[in-house]
């Protein structure tokens, strides 16, 4: 067996984004001797970049709002196929997280009489984000950070080692989760038993072994060309997780964001806020029209302005006035700019104009929108206080994911294993509404870490890392590096590395080109087939060098994760013959309620065997459908009957 340093915690935590700090801090204050894990620098998550806010139905801005109104929000923009307990434990318990990282010392944006200022976003019925002018997630994650340092003071106090029971490792990667002996196999689905890692800086490998492993790792944009996404989102966590032998849910809902940068394209799509919408900005296309009033869908059509004056009047007066169409969520806006493009009435560089110049005073867009004015000025040279900013779609956010149990977020079928965040499945149905992100990773990167820790203390023994899952582990991170070998100790068969960057580019083309926003099944047939080449000639994907800071390297350990997350998203947007939320089919345009009660799980093909060893041209996944659990009756109660028919079946409704 290889030699490979290891040390012992009871939670390793993967992933320092807001998820995996909130989960790290309760399992630590439960106890747990706790170890958080990141690929960047401690700080640098993707958290940080959250811009518009933290949805909770604080009822500062309206006092008519609370959890019932965000539940029935949170579910009508996944268009019900929100795991429902999830969607109601979220609604319920937001506004306790919101307070208590203020009682932790985040400086929330104030109301005129004090309160924590909450603003409009898309599908949210009332003022809803708490927010931090428009770097929440900046506040949100200094303040974890702040708390994880007051908590390592106290065992500093305690133990004379201010890192005895909690400890970051950072610019550390994880490449395996790894279970007890399983019969000898590679891989398998025991208990877990740790995680095998490597530092990116040296490329020395360690394992951190432990009975409980929390993923919090985010998402998946890096898979696609245009996308909001930094470069940490390569889907590692659904990876691990597959590889581990869990199952994920729903992949085919991948979120398009109405607006990200279209111009210049070295910045292509960089986000854009949706407070720039709530705070009333509006779209245009090239013939100046605001045609989002032509995109209501009947379902959100009683909801919705009929006209720009009515809008108008909203901000200012609610209670008596719709909502503008700008604000419908995002997979609506996103098709309907789509749309405008493709109908010749996009802007020079393909995208729409977005237009707060004409909708505010100067100051109030410097004061309120600080981020938006500085990135458009220094990366587009535009001042959104005089003009106009051009967008379009981006990737932004995945909303299929690990599959979880909703209220311990434990994932399914492999003991240990927990997962929360943007990487954990269900809680936002086919698709999430702006701000309901960041609520998310606080309310369930909570429940993780508690439910991490109970499940560690509760054993009588600590599952010993399986020595043969080790072996494999190294070889497979170490395998760039001898990449024109076949792997089958011959020379036969040689042929010449690949370059991990052109396959990286040429999965990122493919899945924007064939299942991006709007799909057909031709294309999705076109986009496998392109991924099953990709998969082979990734395992020739090879660098020179050696281990220290080597990207090439990296990139090359997180394509197998792109390439398994991708199959996963193309296979269940083929099955998926409808329309709903993120997933859109050209050739289904309907949403359909048979179809809501499925839910579409992905499994490893092979979980028993070495996923080197099985033949990478034959696809790794496998897919299956599983019905959807009906929605509790006092939730069903919070809705319209004539509502729910738009999205329950008949024999649903009358039972
Ligand atoms: P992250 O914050 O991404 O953290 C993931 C962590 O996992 C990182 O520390 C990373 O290093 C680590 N990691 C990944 N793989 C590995 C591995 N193999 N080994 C070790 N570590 C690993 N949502 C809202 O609710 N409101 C908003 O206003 C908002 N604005 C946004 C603006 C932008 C520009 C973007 C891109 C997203 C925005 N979102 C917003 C979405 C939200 O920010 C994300 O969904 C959320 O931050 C995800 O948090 P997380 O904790 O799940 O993951």
């Amino acid at each position: 067996m290889a030699h490979v340093d290891r040390q012992a915690w009871d939670v390793v935590v993967v992933g320092a984004g807001g998820a995996g700090l909130r989960a790290a801090i309760e399992a630590r204050e439960a106890g747990m001797r706790t170890a958080v894990i990141c690929k960047s620098l401690f700080g640098k998550a993707h958290t940080v970049m959250a811009e518009g806010g933290i949805a909770a139905s604080m009822g500062n801005a309206n006092e008519h709002d609370n959890w019932q109104v965000h539940f029935r929000d949170t579910m009508r923009g996944g268009k019900f196929l929100n795991q429902w307990r999830m969607a109601e434990l979220h609604a319920r318990e937001a506004p306790d997280r919101v307070w208590e990282l203020e009682t932790w010392g985040a400086l929330f944006d104030r109301t005129a009489d004090g309160r924590i200022s909450q603003r409009n976003f898309g599908g949210h019925e009332y003022p809803r984000l708490a927010h931090v002018g428009d770097r929440t997630g900046l506040e949100l994650i200094r303040t974890l950070q702040q708390k994880i340092v007051s908590l390592q003071q106290e065992d500093e106090k305690e133990f004379g080692a201010h890192d005895a029971r909690l400890k970051v490792f950072q610019e550390c990667t994880v490449t395996r989760v790894l279970t007890e002996s399983n019969s000898g196999s590679a891989a398998g689905s025991g208990r877990v038993s740790g995680a095998f890692c490597y530092e990116r800086e040296s490329g020395r490998f360690f394992v951190l072994e432990a009975p409980a492993v929390v993923l919090a790792t985010g998402g998946i944009g890096k898979s696609f060309k245009v996308t909001s996404n930094s470069w940490e989102y390569t889907g590692d966590g659904h990876a691990l997780a597959l590889l581990a032998g869990a199952p994920l849910i729903n992949m085919e809902f991948v979120q398009f964001h109405p607006t990200g940068m279209v111009w210049p394209p070295s910045v292509k799509g960089i986000l854009v806020t949706e407070s720039v919408r709530g705070d009333g900005g509006v779209l245009r296309n090239s013939e100046g029209k605001r045609f989002m009033f032509d995109y209501i869908p009947d379902v959100f059509k009683e909801k919705y302005a009929e006209t720009e004056d009515e809008g108008d009047r909203w901000y200012e007066d609610p209670e008596h006035n719709r909502r503008p169409p700008e604000l419908l969520p995002r997979d609506e806006v996103a098709r309907a700019i789509n749309a405008e493009v493709k109908a010749g009435r996009g802007s020079p560089h393909g995208g729409v104009y977005l237009d707060v110049s004409t909708r505010m005073p100067a100051e109030v867009i410097k004061r309120r929108l600080p981020s938006m004015h500085h990135q458009f000025k220094e990366l587009a040279d535009v001042d959104i206080t005089a003009e106009p900013m051009e967008v379009g779609p981006t990737c932004h956010y995945v909303m299929g994911g690990v599959d979880v149990d909703p209220d311990t977020a434990a994932a399914t079928g492999v003991p240990g294993l927990f997962a929360a965040g943007e990487v954990a499945g269900g809680m936002h149905g086919s698709n999430r509404l702006g701000g309901n992100s960041l609520s998310d990773l606080l309310v369930f990167g909570r429940r993780a870490g508690l439910h991490a820790a109970e499940y560690a203390a509760s054993l009588a023994d600590r599952p010993v890392p399986d020595p043969l899952q080790i072996d494999t582990a190294e070889a497979e991170a170490l395998r760039p590096f001898s990449a024109e070998d076949t792997g089958d100790g011959t020379d036969a068969g040689r042929v010449p590395a690949e370059n991990p960057y052109t396959l990286h580019q040429e999965l990122q083309q493919a899945m924007n080109d064939l299942v991006g926003i709007i799909r057909k099944e031709s294309e999705m047939f076109e986009a496998l087939k392109r991924l099953a080449d990709l998969r082979v000639r990734a395992r020739r994907a090879g660098v020179e060098g050696h281990r220290q800071y080597n990207p090439g390297w990296h990139l090359s350990l997180d394509l197998r994760n792109m390439l398994l997350v991708s199959e996963c998203v193309a296979r269940a947007a083929l099955e998926r013959e409808e329309s709903r939320g993120g997933h859109t089919r050209d050739d289904h345009p309907a949403m359909d309620r048979l179809w809501r009660q499925i839910n579409l799980v992905c499994e490893l093909a092979d979980p028993q065997g070495d996923s080197r060893a099985a033949d990478p041209a034959l696809g790794q996944i496998r897919l299956s459908r599983r019905e959807n659990p009906p929605i509790r009756r006092d939730l069903l109660e919070l809705f319209e009957k004539d509502e729910l028919a738009k999205y329950l079946t008949d024999e649903e409704l009358s039972r």
